[in-house]
């Protein structure tokens, strides 16, 4: 639209009535759905290496469907940044981050694709490769001050075709009280730069093996660790000389007494965890299409 036309155009508005204006936002609504999740692609990959042969040397060639397309030097091929990557090829991007939204607000596939208006084979694809992408979204390292937390989560072994166990209904309960074989244990980590790990560690409470394996390779060496003071933690700072401040939550001790670190306000990550319903309280998939695999 020309300028002057959209000027005149745009001076009309203040005249609408409410119903008008109401027209007029749903008719914006997709298009403006549409400009978020490209901004939010090309946000996640700033300047993109060439998906063909690796190249770095690329030129920009023109904008298509609202995306950055990119040139190789090197192999002459085009691309954008979703070349590649699970989001490749997936239309509708205008109704991505609103199915994405009621993913984590914990909504059923039927109930996102009926939404959205899209077939529910579609809002299950998508599902499905937003996991994929989350999965392989890793920061390099915690640094400065992290905490760690526990999250322990039923395992859902839905689509296994040998169970462990004997089968239960929706989701079910635990068979005992408290944290047994039946949990799988999710091992959350997060600095103040808000970098997040989170790492399976297998069934039952966690123990100090587990956090050599999987907690040591992320923290920096110079990391002061917060935790709730489980065992676990105690002898695994010990063992590597990791920094480790340990809080006694049932003296409703939220931050360590020492006034130098008096900034240090415990918030468990596990609990902002469940509060996002991230990965474990979206109704339906396996703990395994989540990400969550027991070694
Ligand atoms: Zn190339």
């Amino acid at each position: 639209m020309r300028t002057a036309g959209f000027q005149a155009w745009l001076r009309q508005v203040a005249h609408l009535t409410r119903r008008q204006r109401d027209q007029l936002f749903a008719a914006l609504r997709p298009a403006v759905d549409l400009d978020r999740a490209c901004a939010t692609i090309e946000q996640a990959r700033p300047d993109p290496a060439c998906p063909t042969c690796g190249g770095c040397r690329t030129h920009r060639h023109g904008v298509q469907r609202g995306l950055q397309r990119y040139r190789c030097c090197a192999c002459g091929r085009t691309f954008n940044a979703r070349t590649g990557t699970p989001l490749a090829r997936l239309r509708y991007r205008e109704r991505w981050l609103p199915g994405l939204g009621g993913m984590l607000e914990g909504k059923s596939v039927r109930a996102t694709a009926d939404a959205l208006g899209v077939h529910r084979n579609t809002a299950f694809r998508w599902r499905h490769r937003f996991l994929h992408l989350a999965k392989h979204d890793r920061p390099a390292s915690l640094t400065g001050i992290a905490e760690a937390d526990e999250l322990y989560v039923l395992e859902s072994q839905k689509g296994s075709k040998r169970l462990d166990r004997p089968p239960r209904t929706r989701g079910g309960v635990a068979r005992r009280r408290g944290i047994d074989g039946d949990h799988v244990c999710v091992l959350v980590a997060r600095d103040r730069s808000g970098a997040t790990f989170d790492f399976v560690t297998g069934r039952a409470a966690v123990t100090c093996a587990q956090l050599q394996q999987h907690l040591l390779p992320v923290l920096d060496p110079d990391v002061l660790l917060v935790t709730d003071g489980h065992a676990a933690y105690q002898s695994f700072a010990r063992k590597t000389g990791i920094s480790h401040e340990a809080l006694n939550l049932r003296k409703g001790e939220r931050t360590p007494g020492r006034p130098a670190r008096a900034e240090m306000k415990w918030t468990p990550p596990a609990d902002e965890m469940l509060e996002r319903n991230w990965r474990v309280k979206m109704k339906g998939g396996s703990s395994r299409a989540h990400g969550i695999k027991v070694p």
